[in-house]
């Protein structure tokens, strides 16, 4: 590829900190939150204007889906993220579970919130773009925004890009899976104006299971059996009605998936219909062609609704997700790398910093946490070899394949990011590189702020 120089330049240090975490999903939110709350000095930046990572840069609102009577679920930050939520009038019960959904709009004033209760410095609408490095370490980084370029130092930091950007810049070893078998990206959208009563009729006069998930590639699932009969707010006929009737353009059949909420007000959240195989969310080609080929099928999708679903006759747009929902990038090459059978197996670590119940969802696995049965989150998954001064949470944590389709769900990363944030500032207080930290001290701390451990 044809190259040009860059010419050196110094860049200002605008800000120094304990601690900064780079990117506010819920792993970033999270570690920030823990941080901060364990006596840290602690920055959030983000490249966004907003905080809360896929719940309100993509509109991801389905936040404890997994959640039945049995479950035994994690405690502390993520579970507060929900609660904090149903207080402030930001979230609405979720249909097939015993949970609330976020609402993604008001979710960024709660994020606001509790970023400035923390005293947490909010830094948005920087891109991290390089990490500063010394003899091997994380110093801080680079950022790029409309204030150009600047530097933010730091003692300890935190990858929660979703994306492994900083740990793959500072040289980190990650891996992908194939684009060929990545899981799907989708954009995201919402309607307006859709007769609730008339939908959800609709709803339970033919009411959808998982079982009826499979048959359309993209939601082809196995199951344990036990969750195929449970409801789900899946919804494919009107699109297959409306291809037969021409509607949606032939060769187009990958339409199909789940709504979220339907408000007293007609809003249909969370339309999680629309899956694009082979995008490389790390390949800004991938992400520009998947951005207009998701807008274009949304569109179809809604033309389909307003004419096959009941109730959604005279329901229109109301949002897109600020950006495209990836699932499936870059992981890190962890000291312990969590396996499909870690998680499905209830593995159990001595360096655990939360539980997770088993919910996998992804790969063309569908296992849903009803009886109870759950999963230690280890320490070790979140450092990365290679770079020191480093922590990676979210769900970029080391795993194979499997573990991913458990660990990306935003209440593991929101366990992931507690524990991160609560190690950067562990190893603030006793002076310990995270590589060889007091777990014992870790594991005070996070049970101090209400995470269950074991
Ligand atoms: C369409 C879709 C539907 C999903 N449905 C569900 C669901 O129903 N339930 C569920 O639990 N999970 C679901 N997921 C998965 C879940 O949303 C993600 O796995 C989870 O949000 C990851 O959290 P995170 O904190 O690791 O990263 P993210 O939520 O991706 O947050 C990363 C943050 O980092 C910022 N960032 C990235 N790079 C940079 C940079 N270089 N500089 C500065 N900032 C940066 C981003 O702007 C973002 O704010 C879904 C995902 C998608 C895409």
């Amino acid at each position: 590829m044809k190259q040009i120089p860059e010419a050196a330049r110094a860049v200002d240090v605008v800000f120094e900190t304990d601690v900064l975490v780079i990117g506010s999903g819920p792993g970033g939110l999270a570690a920030a939150l823990a941080a901060a709350r364990a006596g840290a000095h602690t920055a959030l930046l983000d490249r966004h204007g907003c905080f809360g990572g896929n719940i309100t840069q993509v509109g991801v609102e389905g936040f404890a889906w997994y959640r039945h009577e049995g479950t035994i679920d994690c405690e502390g930050i993520g579970i507060e993220f929900e609660e904090r939520a149903k207080a402030m009038g930001a979230a609405l019960p979720e249909p097939q579970s015993i949970s609330h959904a976020l609402d993604a709009e008001m979710f960024k004033y709660v994020a606001d919130v509790l970023v400035q209760e923390a005293g947490v410095k909010p830094m948005l609408h920087r891109l991290c773009v390089a990490p500063i490095l010394e003899n091997g370490a994380i110093r801080g980084v680079i950022t790029e925004s409309k204030s150009g370029r600047e530097a933010i130092l730091a003692k300890r930091v935190i990858d929660a890009t979703g994306d492994a950007d900083l740990a793959a810049r500072a040289g980190a070893p990650v891996r992908m899976t194939p684009k060929e078998e990545m899981m799907a990206a989708s954009v995201m959208f919402s309607m307006t104006g859709v007769n609730k009563r008339r939908f959800i009729e609709q709803v339970k006069a033919d009411p959808q299971t998982y079982k009826d998930w499979t048959g359309n590639g993209e939601w082809d699932i196995t199951t344990t059996g036990k969750e195929d009969d449970l409801f789900s707010p899946f919804i494919r006929k009107p699109f297959k009605q409306a291809a037969a009737a021409g509607l949606i353009p032939a060769g187009l059949s990958t339409i199909a998936g789940t709504w979220g909420t339907v408000s007293d007000q007609g809003d249909l959240t969370y339309l999680n219909l629309i899956h694009l195989p082979k995008i490389d969310g790390t390949d800004v080609n991938d992400l520009t062609a998947g951005e207009m080929e998701g807008r274009r099928q949304a569109i179809h999708a809604i033309e389909a609704l307003r004419r096959f679903m009941p109730g959604c006759e005279d329901a229109k747009l109301r949002n897109f997700g600020m950006t495209l929902g990836i699932r499936d990038t870059r992981k890190i090459d962890a000291l312990y790398n969590l396996t499909g059978e870690d998680v499905r197996e209830q593995g159990r670590f001595d360096d655990a910093i939360g539980i997770f119940p088993e919910f996998i969802d992804g790969y063309g696995i569908l296992i849903l946490p009803t009886t109870g049965r759950y999963f230690h989150v280890p320490y070790r998954s979140l450092v990365p070899k290679g770079v020191g001064n480093l922590l990676v949470a979210g769900r970029s944590i080391g795993g194979d394949k499997v573990s991913h389709a458990a660990v990306r769900n935003m209440m593991c990363c929101a366990v992931s990011g507690q524990g991160a944030g609560a190690a950067a500032a562990i190893s603030l207080q006793t002076g310990q590189p995270f590589e060889s930290l007091d777990i014992r001290a870790l594991q005070r701390e996070l049970k101090r702020q209400r995470a269950r451990i074991t």
